[in-house]
């Protein structure tokens, strides 16, 4: 909790519900599945109380948030560079770590500073299959 007590950065019990539910997941929950579990503690919070604290973690770039599901946004509480691979029938994410050299090429990337890049895998896992 403590890299977390910044200047302008309430903890709330309701933001650190969240946090605790975030902290180590790997299952990059949708704010459903974390309003869902917060919820069973805080039953008077609302649904956009959760998604607006997920927002404003996001924007201090504590977690990072997903668009590999088209259905819904998923959020990630590892915020180191890794991919992710996502079966198309359950929509369960999972982490890629490697270390892909995939570069822009040359003629297209003139004016461009490459920060980084996030490679989406999709498939059928295991248990679907
Ligand atoms: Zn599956
Ligand atoms: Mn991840």
């Amino acid at each position: 909790m403590e890299r977390y007590r910044e200047k302008g950065f309430k903890l709330t019990p309701q933001r650190i519900a969240i946090m605790k539910f975030l902290e180590g997941n790997k299952n990059h929950p949708s704010a459903e599945d974390i309003y869902l579990y917060v919820r069973k503690t805080f039953p008077t919070m609302s649904f956009a109380t959760v998604y607006n604290n997920l927002e404003t973690l996001r924007e201090k770039g504590h977690i990072s948030s997903l668009s590999i599901d088209p259905e819904r946004r998923r959020y990630d509480p590892d915020t180191s560079s890794h991919h992710h691979l996502i079966c198309l029938k359950c929509k369960m994410v999972v982490d890629v770590h490697a270390d892909f050299k995939v570069n822009v090429p040359e003629e297209q990337n003139t004016a461009f500073e490459v920060l980084g890049s996030h490679i989406e895998f999709y498939g059928t896992c295991p248990e679907c299959k």
